[in-house]
């Protein structure tokens, strides 16, 4: 088992290799999704196509809601650089999450964007806004049952929730779950427990339950946080967070999708000049010749334009299974096909643009307070 764990490396801060999404059900007790679709009667697309693929208890709040406790969903968004598509992917569970019902907290990372990227202060407030909360807004965020906070400008209590959970965790336990840990790092994750479990305390709403949709590589997070609910039940009345968790995109160069990497992601404020130029680079699962795809197929699974698809650009089931069909049977070409996702690109980014232009003016009132430094 633990040889097995070492082909899986989970670091939230960097780059977490997972080729084979069904191993972290087996090493690290993380749950199929499909255990708990049944529970929504429109499951979003991301659902449904399994990029949703993995939940901690969260058959346990989605009981809890239905029979009408508070539950609030709380996810947040390290403002260290532009928005990409990657990113996109969480703000539709979010707004789909919203349109469900839920309760959103929505917590701005900016003392983890400080003390682990190292992000000048004046720079992360200003990504925060304009970036994370605008293109949050202009994707279909609505300010009902919502709160967004910057994590260095919110109540005392959530501090203190700091300082209390540094006092019940050993050194050991932290290498455990993180590898090695630099002070910026340890303060970051403290801070990320806070986030979670705060929304249970009365004055922040006092939530029954707090679900948290995160990408694979941020469960170390939820394990410890879980582990910290745990020695504070019966103090402060917290419950174990639940989680789901969702495959990354790949990058459009088959490496990680990253904003550190301009080449690897469509940003949402590319100029159309720059989307068609990355996006005719972008590597496909095409053969190496027109004949060999003729004969062999492509291979969509391996493809960041079929990724898009499937992410973004193609709510229909039906024709994206007429996409994934004629590149299997060698009847579509990459080349034709890349016209038809930049199109779709274009298209979608354009009326975006127009969304985002207005949402931000609106930005900063969606925000409980904006911390002066
Ligand atoms: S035909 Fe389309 S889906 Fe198939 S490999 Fe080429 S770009 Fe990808």
């Amino acid at each position: 088992m633990e040889e097995n764990k070492k082909e899986i490396i989970l670091d939230p801060w960097g780059y977490s290799s997972i080729e084979d999404y069904d191993k972290l059900f087996t090493l690290f007790g993380i749950r199929p999704f499909k255990e708990v679709i049944h529970y929504f009667e429109n499951p979003s697309i991301l659902m449904k196509r399994g990029i949703v693929f993995g939940h901690r208890d969260f058959d346990v709040v989605l009981r809890a809601f239905k029979e009408g406790k508070k539950v609030t969903l709380l996810t947040g968004f390290m403002p260290s650089g532009k928005l990409h598509f990657g990113h996109k992917a969480l703000f539709d569970q979010i707004i789909y999450y919203q349109k469900q019902g839920f309760h959103i907290n929505l917590a701005l990372a900016d003392i983890e964007a400080y003390s682990v990227r190292k992000v000048e202060r004046k720079e992360t407030i200003r990504l925060a806004i304009e970036e994370y909360v605008a293109n949050a807004i202009a994707l279909g965020l609505e300010k009902k049952n919502l709160r967004i906070y910057f994590q260095s400008a919110t109540k005392p209590a959530y501090y203190r929730l700091i300082q209390m959970f540094s006092q019940k965790v050993t050194m050991a336990e932290m290498t455990a779950i993180y590898g090695d840990l630099t002070p910026g790092k340890i303060v970051s994750v403290f801070t990320q427990a806070a986030d979670i479990l705060h929304p249970m305390l009365e004055e922040f709403g006092g939530y029954d339950y707090v679900f948290v949709p995160v990408g694979a590589d941020q469960d170390p997070h939820i394990r410890f946080t879980r582990d910290i609910s745990d020695r504070f039940s019966s103090e402060l009345g917290f419950r174990r967070p639940a989680s789901t968790y969702h495959r990354f995109m790949t990058g459009l160069d088959g490496g990680k999708m990253s904003s550190s990497r301009p080449e690897s992601a469509i940003f949402l404020s590319d100029p159309p000049e720059i989307v068609v130029k990355k996006l005719n680079n972008a590597l496909t699962g095409g053969r190496a010749t027109i004949e060999e795809q003729k004969r062999l197929g492509g291979e969509p699974l391996k493809c960041a334009i079929y990724e898009m698809y499937l992410y973004h650009l193609m709510p229909n089931d039906k024709d994206l299974l007429d996409i994934f069909m004629r590149c299997r049977r060698g009847e579509l070409l990459c080349g034709e096909d890349k016209k038809l996702a930049i199109e779709k690109t274009l298209k979608f980014l354009d009326d975006h643009r127009k969304k985002l232009e207005q949402a931000k003016d609106v930005a900063e009132s969606y925000i409980e307070e904006i911390p002066k430094f």
